[in-house]
């Protein structure tokens, strides 16, 4: 029986579904699917489970393949980007006359570049974002890219675990052929070897990898579980979040960086991807960091590849070509991925892009250069905050997109505090992509795992740090 029949029937027996939802969570705490809470996110002493879909949601095969297959061109896509100054330079040149945290993470790299890149090893954890777009008047979806994270990409820790307890929930209520369907992902091994590969080139048996996080530390037990793989390897982590390395962090002569008498051969960001993580402190705490020898992860370049403008920048004719000189194949394969994207830069375009948008503003997105969710303008808004900025340069520190229609399925959201619903919901698949470059050569470049996180269609927008979202799995149709 397809999960989305069971689902309508679970819906009217009220003692049954309550019962169902309580063993899903019982079963995600056996997997050690936990978190802190939202109301005492820097305490120890609360959990909860991790919010999650009760059932998995149907994927099509094909589809998961493809985003699958295009995920190592993406890796490679992002670090040719990072070190093509005069490509960044002519990319983000408008988006950082309009938008002052995109200008001062250009300033610090404009800063390291003009030093030189003094580290060679370069380590990348990302991860690509799609939905299934449903074509009008036809039952067909097909891949789209939403975009791709290049910092502190989430979806790998603790959720490794959840096909587990999705077979589990599956099974327990008589769903045996359809629990055959939901594959293992264990992602963190493999992210974390990339971590690992890092630090053993930059050679240092006592240095250590700081990872930098949050003041609020609501994500603190899934970075644990990063933490306890990469100590299994014998690599020494830290935590420290910016205003203590502020206090307790300087370079050495060699451009060394330590933390007290640590030194430090990776920084990995958890943080400091959106304005209010800076103060002025803050980002000369960031500038030392990236002036040092230590192995970022990303480094500032590779930061500024993951913003949406150079996302719809590559999208232009002949960008791609660009990156991938003899790959037509690689070519090919990517931009099949990319959605309508467009630019708001001032000039025939993007006049051209405003009245698109002013005139159908429910058939696009508008984004700013954040990250985390809830910073995306959709619909009526698009017209409001365009109307305003579309005389000046103040439209160049968005970008306009398609808006895609994913295909929208019935599931029960569980989260903390949440009622239990049958909602209309669409997920999000998410590829986690790991890759290091040591000497201008690639040394490890691969596809690591999937993770779906699926919202209710009430919200444009998503996330699941701000509870819009909530984690999933995919079942593969
Ligand atoms: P962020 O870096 O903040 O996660 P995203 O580009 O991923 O920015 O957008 C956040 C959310 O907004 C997505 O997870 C998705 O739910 C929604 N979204 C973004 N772009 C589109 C789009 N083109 N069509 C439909 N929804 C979108
Ligand atoms: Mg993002
Ligand atoms: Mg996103």
């Amino acid at each position: 029986m397809p999960t989305n029949v069971f689902l309508q029937q679970l819906i009217t027996d009220p003692g049954r579904l309550t019962n169902l939802a309580d063993k899903a969570k019982e079963t995600a705490f056996e997997h050690g699917l936990i978190m802190r809470t939202r109301e005492t996110p820097n305490s120890s002493e609360v959990v909860t489970y991790i919010p999650f879909t009760l059932f998995p949601s149907p994927v099509p095969k094909a589809d998961l393949l493809q985003a699958v297959a295009v995920h190592t061109h993406f890796n490679m896509l992002v670090d040719r980007v990072s070190q093509d100054p005069d490509f960044l330079e002519e990319a983000l040149g408008s988006t950082i006359q309009a938008d002052d945290f995109t200008a001062k993470l250009f300033d610090i790299y404009r800063q390291v570049q003009k030093e030189g890149q003094i580290q060679s090893i370069v380590v990348g954890l990302n991860r690509s974002d799609y939905m299934l777009d449903m074509e009008t008047n036809t039952k067909t979806c097909t891949l789209k890219q939403v975009e791709i994270n290049t910092i502190a990409a989430a979806g790998f820790g603790v959720t490794d675990s959840l096909p587990k307890v999705h077979r589990s929930i599956l099974r327990s209520v008589g769903l045996v052929k359809e629990s055959e369907c939901v594959q293992d992902s264990f992602k963190t091994p493999q992210m974390c070897a990339a971590l690992a590969k890092a630090w053993e080139l930059y050679g240092e048996q006592n240095a250590v990898i700081l990872f930098l996080v949050e003041d609020v530390q609501l994500s603190k037990l899934c970075h644990r579980y990063l933490e306890k793989e990469l100590w299994d390897r014998n690599v020494p982590v830290i935590r420290r979040t910016f205003d203590e390395v502020s206090r307790h962090g300087s370079l050495d002569g060699d451009k060394r960086l330590f933390i007290h008498s640590k030194e430090v051969a990776v920084v990995y960001y958890r943080y400091g991807y959106m304005p209010d993580h800076y103060n002025q402190q803050r980002w000369a705490v960031r500038l030392m960091m990236e002036q040092s020898l230590a192995v970022k992860c990303p480094n500032i370049s590779t930061h500024l590849v993951g913003t949406k403008k150079v996302q719809q920048v590559l999208s232009r004719p002949g960008a791609l070509e660009r990156f991938f000189p003899n790959q037509p194949g690689a070519v090919e394969q990517i931009r099949a991925v990319f959605a309508g994207l467009y630019t708001l830069d001032m000039g025939p375009e993007g006049d051209r892009a405003v009245d698109m948008a002013l005139e159908n503003p429910h058939n696009y997105v508008l984004k700013a250069q954040r990250e985390g969710g809830g910073n995306n303008i959709f619909g009526e808004d698009i017209v409001r905050v365009l109307q305003e900025v579309k005389r000046d340069q103040r439209r160049a520190a968005y970008i306009l997109m398609d808006r895609i229609r994913p295909k929208t399925v019935p599931n029960i959201l569980l989260e903390k505090g949440l009622p239990l619903t049958l909602a209309s919901v669409c997920y999000e698949i998410g590829v986690h992509g790991a890759y290091v470059r040591h000497r201008g050569q690639m040394v490890l470049n691969e596809t690591v795992g999937v993770i779906l996180r699926t919202k209710s269609i009430e919200h444009d927008d998503s996330g699941v740090c701000n509870g819009m979202s909530v984690f999933d799995t995919p079942l593969i149709i």
